[in-house]
């Protein structure tokens, strides 16, 4: 491939090779207006040049009888040398019987001594390195340079041949990726990422080596198998990954894998390649998925979710998307006390009907789409903690949830402040729910808004708590103002033994780091006895009510208001 690189204008590097001076001028003299020309006078000398100098050798011009190494060997030397067996040799020689031998052991060409024609020898030179050029460029658009993987066009072109061949058999798809590749490159360097790629590429082709089928690599560190269709694509990924383990030094990878099976011949190979990909994406950040398939259902569901994501800005406009709110109960006291209230969005589709937001709160977290989605909830949730407080005079405080990407938005707290004001609100009354993966950044910027919030006064609380993103260490260090334990731990808690003890554990971290706790998910009575007894604060659950309307949750303010009189 860099021989190409020469070709504008710069002079290609030729070696003859002869042990007689006499015929080495010649030659160089005829050569070297237009070459680059070095000299070597046996086999041994040549390799020497080959090895140890700089430049790339365009061509060989070799003679046959040479003492210490002669032409054959030096031709058997070279083709045994990864980096050397393509460069081009042209067999200089007067024996006809030589010519055989020499083109069998892979010579190019042959030019016939003594030199009476020096056009001749100059138009078969130019020749011979073109020929070789050429071959190199296909090589090099063919297959990839550092993997020798197929690169994509190659590798959809040859599932189309095989295809023409075997119309009727069953094939899958399948792409293998690395989790933030470009991580592996920044921390350990590119030859540990280089190291990482050629290892997946080198055990895939083991891994197929019986197999009919191909593969590729594209987009850096994509791999695509294109194979007869199988079922033990976990032992793959397994042996993927202990591979990978033995071959890095230091980093450590996470795999992904697509498998689009059965492919429909219907569609066309880029069709295919699509649905792998597809599939493969879907679990980008799923911790606890690493091989998705591709099928119908899938497919339905990614047209569902483009709709959703078309749809947003229209339920924004038309206001479908509807606040519900649930009430917090403290429950330290004799009877329960009112005391905040979460606000919980749901959207009124008008051709879907209802849709929970356990369908477009992840999608709209992965796209950045929550952000505008947040910043509807958090007007509506003020407005509407400033209507009761006018209405009622009673202050029910409202969180609000805050994702992971809203703490990068800059406006963050101006955005805050702004709705404190129009609606006459303290910042105590506008909570914020943070739920704890955001805390696995431990990105200073976060703690730093995060602090500066709670300077303002605003109380943060640390949703889904136990989800299993932190360390006590990190708790430590980062400002927070209530644990919102998981509802997971709840839904155990009496299952078994171990399962109260992390509750009771939970607790613990709570008091050690002076905040209170409040359970979610609570559902019955029982529940609600033992966390009142391991002294737990607040409560949020179907026991008490599920998440309502607004119009609805006035009959808790009500209730409140009596209890207060
Ligand atoms: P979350 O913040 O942990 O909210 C609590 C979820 O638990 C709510 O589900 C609530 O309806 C449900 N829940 C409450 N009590 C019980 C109970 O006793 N039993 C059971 N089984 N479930 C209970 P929901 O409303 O479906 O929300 C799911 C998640 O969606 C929320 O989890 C939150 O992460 C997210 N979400 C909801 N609204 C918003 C929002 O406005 N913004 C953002 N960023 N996320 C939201
Ligand atoms: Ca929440
Ligand atoms: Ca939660």
């Amino acid at each position: 491939m860099q021989s190409y690189i020469e070709k504008g204008g710069l002079k290609r590097h030729i070696l003859i090779v002869d042990d007689e001076l006499i015929n080495r001028e010649i030659l160089g003299n005829l050569l070297s207006e237009d070459y680059e020309v070095h000299y070597a006078e046996n086999g041994i000398q040549a390799l020497q040049v080959l090895r140890e100098s700089e430049c790339i050798f365009s061509l060989i011009l070799l003679d046959l009888l040479m003492p210490v190494m002669d032409g054959f060997q030096l031709i058997e030397k070279l083709k045994a040398d990864e980096k050397l067996r393509t460069i081009p040799v042209i067999v200089m020689t007067s024996e006809a019987d030589a010519e055989v031998k020499s083109i069998k052991l892979g010579a190019a060409d042959f030019i016939t001594k003594p030199y009476d024609m020096p056009e001749v020898i100059l138009a078969r030179c130019e020749r011979t390195i073109e020929l070789q050029e050429d071959k190199t460029i296909i090589l090099a658009a063919e297959k990839d340079h550092l993997t020798g993987l197929y690169t994509k066009d190659f590798f959809a072109e040859y599932i189309r041949q095989i295809e023409k061949y075997t119309p009727g058999k069953k094939m899958d798809i399948m792409v293998v990726n690395i989790d933030h590749f470009h991580l592996i490159n920044e921390l350990y360097g590119r030859r540990e990422g280089d190291k990482a790629l050629k290892c997946i590429a080198d055990t895939l082709s083991r891994i197929y080596a019986d197999i009919e089928g191909i593969r590729c690599r594209t987009e850096a560190d994509y791999f695509y198998v294109y194979s007869e269709s199988r079922s033990d694509y976990d032992n793959i990924l397994k042996t993927l990954l202990d591979e990978l383990a033995k071959c890095l030094t230091s980093a450590h990878i996470r795999l992904r894998m697509g498998v689009y099976s059965d492919a429909d011949k219907a569609l066309t190979v880029e069709n295919w390649l699509d649905r792998a990909k597809t599939a493969c994406d879907r679990i980008r950040g799923d911790h606890s998925r690493h091989i998705a398939y591709y099928n119908k259902d899938f497919y339905e569901r990614s047209k569902y979710q483009e709709k959703l994501i078309h749809d947003i800005d229209d339920a924004i406009a038309n206001r479908d998307l509807i606040v519900f709110y649930q009430p917090k109960y403290g429950i330290q006291g004799d009877v329960p006390v009112l005391r905040s209230a979460e606000a919980l969005i749901r959207w009124k589709h008008p051709e879907l009907g209802m849709i929970s937001p356990g369908d477009f709160i992840p999608l709209f977290e992965s796209n950045g789409l929550i952000q505008k989605l947040d910043r509807y909830v958090w007007k509506e949730a003020a407005r509407q903690i400033g209507e009761w407080k006018k209405n009622y005079s009673l202050s029910v405080p409202v969180s609000v949830n805050v994702s992971r990407m809203d703490i990068y938005y800059p406006r963050l707290r101006d955005n805050f402040h702004e709705l404190l004001d129009e609606n006459g609100l303290e910042t105590s009354e506008l909570m914020l729910e943070i739920t704890e993966s955001a805390y696995a950044d431990n990105a200073e910027q976060l703690v730093n808004v995060i602090e500066a919030l709670r300077n303002d006064g605003f109380v943060i609380e640390m949703d889904d708590f136990g989800s299993g993103y932190s360390s006590l260490n990190m708790l430590t260090t980062i400002p927070i103002d209530a644990l919102k334990m998981d509802m997971k731990f709840i839904r155990n808690m009496q299952k078994d033994e171990k399962s109260m003890k992390l509750v009771e554990l939970v607790m613990d971290i709570a008091k050690f780091l002076q905040v209170p706790v409040i359970a979610e998910g609570v559902e019955t009575e029982e529940q609600l006895h033992i966390l009142k007894n391991m002294g737990c604060d607040i409560i949020q659950g179907y026991y008490f009510s599920k998440p309502v309307p607004a119009e609805d949750f006035k009959t808790f303010i009500e209730k409140e208001l009596s209890r207060q009189n």
